[in-house]
């Protein structure tokens, strides 16, 4: 096959035709960063001159490069916001975006508390698309196979709500799930799932996750691969397996589908696929009730070559668990996305998670790059922080990605800090270093140093009738149970140690700071139960002058020294539970409802 695929493969050539012409296509877009992404800014700007937020900056007309990095501001959400909330309730000129807003995607990064609403129009479904085309013909080019077999995906829709002015708004997964760009996709050997759309569409999380389980169990043989978004939801689905095994195997066993299972699409389907087979259903009671689950993933799914979920980033706590359920099974951590903007892919999807590396497409959006100071107080970036263009930055250097996209983000911080590791052709690679700001992480929630401030706050106002406070507090994110949970250590000052705070009183303590939670998180413990009770660990006095000497004894400066508002350092967690006189959890789930949108 004539192709010119530079990408390094050690299994050579592209595995079929659509492959060769997605790797060009690869090729072509980052050899030609630059030029892409000229083109890509000029299109931008020229469809939206008209719009209300361009006409503000008098660009008058210009699509050039130096003309938009001199007019336009770097901005965050809460500088669009107010534009942002006009379309929201229903003012439909073009404000950002010539085109029409098809719908808001609501971020798992929150604002006062709220998701944040990403504005969206319908041909970025096709640019989303574009980028899951190109999955498969890269790992196809080092795992050889996957088109003899089937996907075990577990993946789920959300709850959607309306804006006032009418606009659906939901997370960016379920709006890809629903569209007909997912729900009708041609046959393709290499992407054939065991999980139906009606499973998948489903939006009762017991009975999407039950079925979805119940197929990957059938075709057991056939999976050559699991995966879910992020290591948190394949972890859950195999909590869920621990928890459900027997019911699964009973409906194996007798061929009926469970009765708790009742969207009549879900059941209409299973009818055809759910057949009495006595002899996997004592497998798979066989494999499970057993006390150790180690391996459990290649003992039921055997052909298993890989599982595919994103373990960067904050993902990257639950590598051990994975391994540990899968006998050490390569990961591959495919793309990075987000709701404002699909960004790029990963070239050497079978690299260790330490390595992974994402080459952003050029034609997604334009890029930009804030330089970030390490040293920086708080944001990370002051006004003389330098932003580069995307052929520009300098590998070892970190970055914080700035985007201006075909939906009318102008210069819009995403909050992540990536670091140049290299180049493909001319479009560089980068690690994801981390999220700005986020403190805490269990699935898709993020909690910043502020939330947790406020949470605290509120919860020891509980403690004033005790006459206690709470002199100082840090954080933890305890991934070893599954659902995780949020650890916080509190230190006490009790002014009346003969009426110590109760033992109710400090378990309201923790649904309080629940409550005080954004919304991501009370979603995540309420509706998909991927979050568990917060736990608040009450460590006996003096513990954290003894944190600060540690901190001290190993170099800090006295001066400087800060209570750190999460650990996760091993010998500070010793510290710290080893001093530990109770604990105390969450008696009940905070309020969630799908939210408001004013
Ligand atoms: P959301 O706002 O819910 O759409 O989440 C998008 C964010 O998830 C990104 O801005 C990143 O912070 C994070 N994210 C997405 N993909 C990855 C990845 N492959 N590795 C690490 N973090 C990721």
């Amino acid at each position: 096959m004539a192709v010119d695929s530079t990408i390094s493969s050690p299994l050579g050539p592209p595995a079929c035709d659509k492959d060769a012409k997605a790797l060009q296509f690869i090729e072509e877009m980052t050899r030609n960063a630059h030029a892409v992404q000229e083109k890509v800014l000029a299109e931008i700007l020229a469809r939206n001159a008209d719009t209300e937020y361009l006409k503000r900056f008098r660009l008058a007309g210009a699509t050039d490069r130096n003309t938009f990095k001199s007019k336009l501001p770097v901005i965050t959400y809460e500088d669009v916001q107010p534009e942002i909330q006009r379309i929201a309730n229903g003012d439909r000129s073009p404000i950002l975006s010539s085109h029409p807003i098809s719908e808001f995607l609501t971020s798992s990064g929150t604002s006062a508390g709220e998701r944040k609403l990403m504005p969206t129009i319908k041909e970025e479904l096709d640019r989303r698309q574009l980028l899951y085309s190109l999955l498969m013909p890269v790992m196809n080019l080092y795992v050889p196979g996957l088109d003899k077999g089937k996907g075990l995906y577990f993946l789920f829709v959300k709850s959607e709500t309306r804006t006032p002015g009418g606009l659906v708004a939901r997370p960016v997964l379920t709006s890809y799930y629903k569209s007909d760009h997912f729900k009708t996709r041609p046959y393709d050997p290499y992407m054939v799932y065991t999980s139906p759309n009606e499973a998948i569409l489903c939006p009762d999380s017991f009975q999407s996750m039950y079925t979805q389980m119940l197929c990957g169990l059938i075709e057991r043989k056939q999976v050559l691969r699991l995966g879910a978004v992020f290591a948190s939801g394949l972890l859950r689905a195999i909590r869920f397996l621990q928890l459900h095994w027997s019911q699964l195997s009973h409906d194996i066993r007798t061929g009926a589908l469970n009765h708790k299972v009742t969207d009549p699409a879900i059941r209409d389907y299973m009818a055809q696929v759910l057949k009495p087979d006595p002899e996997l259903a004592s497998f798979v009671s066989r494999e499970c009730c057993k006390e150790n689950w180690e391996g459990i993933i290649t003992r039921i799914w055997p052909n298993t070559k890989y599982l595919d979920v994103i373990v960067t980033g904050a993902m990257a706590q639950y590598i051990p668990t994975l391994n540990y359920y899968s006998g050490g099974l390569p990961l591959a951590c495919t793309m990075y996305a987000s709701s404002e903007c699909y960004f790029g892919l990963n070239l050497n999807p079978m690299c260790k998670p330490s390595e992974v590396s994402y080459t952003i497409m050029p034609n997604m959006a334009y890029f930009e790059f804030l330089e970030h100071e390490h040293h920086g107080s708080g944001s990370g970036s002051n006004s003389n922080s330098r932003l580069v263009d995307l052929v520009d930055v300098e590998v070892g250097k970190e970055y914080e990605l700035v985007i201006t996209t075909y939906a009318g983000l102008y210069r819009y911080r995403v909050g992540d800090i990536l670091r140049v590791t290299g180049f493909h052709n001319s479009a560089p690679q980068f690690h994801f270093v981390r999220r700005k700001n986020v403190l805490l992480s269990i699935d898709s929630d993020k909690t910043d140093e502020a939330e947790l401030q406020n949470a605290v706050e509120n919860a020891s106002k509980l403690l004033a009738e005790f006459n206690t406070s709470v002199v100082e507090y840090t954080s933890y994110a305890d991934t070893k149970t599954i659902p995780g949970h949020y650890v916080i250590y509190w230190e006490l000052l009790v002014r009346d140690p003969s009426e110590p705070p109760s033992e109710e009183a400090l378990n309201r303590c923790c649904l309080e700071m629940e409550e005080s939670m954004n919304s991501v998180y009370r979603q995540g413990r309420v509706s998909d139960n991927s979050i568990g009770p917060l736990e608040i660990r009450v460590v006996r006095n003096g513990t954290f002058e003894e944190l600060m000497d540690y901190a001290i004894s190993r170099g800090a400066s006295i001066n400087q020294y800060k209570v750190p508002r999460c650990v996760n350092f091993t010998p500070i967690m010793e510290l710290l539970d080893s001093r530990v006189v109770s604990t105390h959890f969450s008696p009940a789930l905070p309020r969630w409802t799908p939210e408001r949108r004013r």
